[in-house]
């Protein structure tokens, strides 16, 4: 009975005890609630690309002159479960279900990494998936050397440009800027899309937070990619933040420490 508390007044030890019990229990109980949250958001994401995919795999058996366009829309569909995946993966490994904040289940695979070659990775999968989105890289030529898990910072960057993407118009270019001044190794994704408005703006790293101005454009979401890319940020010993205005634009920066310290890898 995960309703079970231990009841009553209790002094000294025993008090200790059942405050230590009942403190578990609400934990537990607040575990269960949010993977229970997770797998109901997840279950959703997953049906609508599957569905649109059985409705375009009928369309083509009936009409197989269009076989092209119907199998790049089926590619698409691909693409978004393949996210949807690869963020449910890495939100278990992030423990993202979790109350507090920056817990990792699994210990991150630190190694001295180019994180602008990291966020070049990220832009040409974004070019391959969005051709006819415009999205500018600058970034100076030097590295930008930081002790990071290389998948884990990938994902960060691939949900920062899907949602900079999502909540934008397809003619709105979209700019990833890196620079490392004194101290700091900066990534800035900025977009001219709808914004966030100021009462959400609190609330956009919380697990399965979505905005109504978001719920009411086309595109899917369960609302874990920025929960997610805040978790891995803050593992990192780095920051990320967001600045909006509603109706203009958004801009996520990160902050990271650089390392130099190339002994430390070997
Ligand atoms: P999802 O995009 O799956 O809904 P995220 O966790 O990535 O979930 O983002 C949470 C919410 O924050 C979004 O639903 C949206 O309301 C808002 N948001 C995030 N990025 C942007 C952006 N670039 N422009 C406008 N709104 C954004």
């Amino acid at each position: 009975d995960l309703s079970a508390r231990a009841n009553g007044t209790f002094c000294g030890e025993v008090g200790d005890l059942a405050r230590a019990f009942n403190d578990m229990a609400l934990r537990i109980e607040q575990l269960i609630c949010a993977e229970k949250e997770l797998l109901a958001n997840v279950s959703h994401e997953l049906r609508t690309p599957l569905a649109r995919i059985r409705v375009v795999l009928e369309t083509a058996q009936e009409a197989p002159a269009r076989a092209q366009e119907l199998l790049h829309e089926i590619g698409r569909d691909l693409a978004e479960l393949e996210e949807l995946v690869e963020n449910v993966m890495a939100s278990a490994r992030m423990d993202v279900a979790s109350t507090e904040m920056s817990s990792a289940r699994l210990p991150l695979r630190l190694e001295r990494r180019d994180l602008c070659a990291i966020a070049h990775e990220s832009a040409r999968r974004f070019r391959r998936m969005h051709p006819h989105r415009q999205l500018e890289l600058e970034s100076s030529r030097e590295p930008a050397w930081v002790r990071a898990d290389a998948t884990l910072m990938r994902r960060v960057f691939d949900n920062i440009l899907e949602n900079a993407c999502k909540y934008s118009d397809v003619g709105s270019p979209i700019l990833m800027r890196l620079h490392t001044d004194a101290g700091a190794v900066r990534a800035e994704v900025m977009d001219s899309g709808i914004g966030i408005d100021a009462e959400d703006l609190p609330l956009v790293f919380n697990a399965f937070f979505r905005s109504d101005r978001s719920r009411n454009r086309e595109t899917g979401g369960a609302g874990l990619g920025l929960c997610l890319a805040k978790r891995i940020v803050d593992a990192h010993g780095g920051s990320i933040g967001i600045d909006s205005v509603p109706g203009r634009g958004t801009t996520v920066r990160i902050l990271l420490k650089p390392t130099d310290d190339v002994s430390a890898f070997a």
